[in-house]
């Protein structure tokens, strides 16, 4: 007798359903499904026992390992397909919780006739349930980044779904130096809205994450959305030129399938002398991931006020000197509650006076990402060095700041 078969004699010391047999070899061949398999290893084992002048195998009765759970696949299925209904989806993929007991039932088997080429019950559950999901609905699984995920507690028939998050990509610009770039509850109430914040439970009304997010929650039908920018600007910065890159997370859409360049002509027009966007299109975790980490060069345009005698010669020769230049900046006193105290090196790429009249200086400065140009231009007191004030010899201080390029891939 081959091993194979002197495995599943050994198996059938105790009574097992086709699945829980099968499921022994599944590495054996992979072109069955592990009931078919199960079924004709069961029929070669009887032929041989007929050959051999033995007993017949005794009857199938009750698995001694899944209590022929198996049997309650279409059950599952159904449940998984109502609990779907109502929700837009392309992909799926089924996840199963399975009885502890009967995980092991399952591994006392392998102890006795070896788990080398099996696979677990969890497995197959996974597989047949989602064969007969599939049977029902147009969507197909898929296993990397299914829409959603139903979990079925096959102990009750009880289907949990987890619905992925649906991630828009876009450029937005900002137009208002009173937006924060993201929502921002009140420091005091921390959201539930105290005398502070007039009962709001925010800081600011609104920000560039509800202004984009808000219409597309509503759209999606999902329950919360974040924002992943690609940086940041300060609050009283606009955000000029094409804009810069984020992807807007929504929570559990029920709807994925959503128009965005008409949501995108609902966002500017709610939107107006606020903020715009552009170029929405659908995206994923993975672009999200690729955002973070992007460090790309700034430009700004700073409007500038310089409090002292300089002149045109001095500061031609300032600018000319901080080109390529790398400074040191300990962190900033203003952002110091919310950032570790470090000194960081920034290079400043490039500037270019674009206007000066002795008090008013309109400065184009290219910087590496992570750059604190206010800190640039006044010096914080010596945290920043070298700075513009420092070397021109008088306080400057930043009137106004605008970001007019991120430069990304
Ligand atoms: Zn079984
Ligand atoms: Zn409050």
């Amino acid at each position: 007798m081959s091993e194979l078969l002197e495995k599943a004699e050994k198996a059938l010391a105790h009574d097992l359903c086709d699945h829980c047999l099968g499921r022994l070899f599944a590495h054996v061949d992979t072109g069955l499904s592990d009931r078919e398999r199960g079924e004709s290893i069961r029929m070669a084992l009887q032929f041989t026992r007929v050959m051999e002048d033995k007993d017949s195998l005794p009857p199938h009765v009750k698995c001694s390992v899944c209590d022929d759970i198996f049997e309650m696949v279409p059950r599952f299925a159904d449940s998984v397909v109502e609990r779907l209904q109502g929700l837009e989806f392309d992909t799926f993929l089924i996840g199963t919780r399975v009885d502890p007991l009967l995980a092991e039932k399952e591994e006392h088997l392998w102890s006795e006739v070896g788990q080398d080429t099996a696979e677990t019950i969890k497995a197959e559950l996974n597989q047949e349930i989602g064969k007969a999901v599939q049977a029902r609905i147009p969507q197909e699984v898929e296993f990397a980044t299914p829409d959603v995920v139903a979990l079925v507690d096959t102990r009750f028939a009880h289907v949990d779904i987890d619905i992925s998050p649906l991630f828009v990509y876009g450029r937005y610009r900002k137009f208002s130096r009173e937006l924060p770039q993201t929502r921002w509850p009140c420091n005091r109430c921390r959201g539930k809205g105290c005398e502070k914040c007039h009962g709001t439970g925010k800081m600011y009304q609104t920000s560039v994450q509800e202004l984009i997010g808000d219409i597309l929650l509503a759209a999606a039908e999902g329950e919360d959305h974040f924002f992943h920018g690609m940086g940041r600007e300060d609050i009283d910065a606009r955000m000029l030129g094409s804009g810069r890159p984020f992807v807007l997370e929504i929570r559990d859409p029920k709807k994925r399938h959503i128009d965005l360049a008409d949501l995108q002509q609902k966002i500017n027009e709610n939107g107006k002398e606020r903020i715009e966007v552009e170029g929405l299109r659908s995206s994923s975790r993975d672009e999200v991931r690729q955002i973070k980490q992007d460090s790309p060069q700034k430009e700004y345009r700073a409007q500038i006020s310089v409090d002292g005698k300089v002149n045109k010669e001095k500061l031609d020769e300032v600018i000319l000197s901080l080109k390529h230049t790398r400074i040191t900046q300990q962190t900033p006193t203003r952002v110091a509650h919310r950032r570790a105290d470090l000194a960081r090196v920034r290079e400043i790429v490039d500037l270019e006076v674009e206007a000066f009249d002795g008090e008013d200086l309109t400065l184009r400065v290219r910087t590496e990402s992570g750059t604190y140009v206010k800190e640039f231009v006044h010096g914080d007191n010596g945290r920043t060095t070298p700075s513009l004030s420092e070397l021109l010899g008088v306080p400057c201080s930043v009137k106004a700041l605008d970001v007019i390029a991120v430069f990304d891939q």
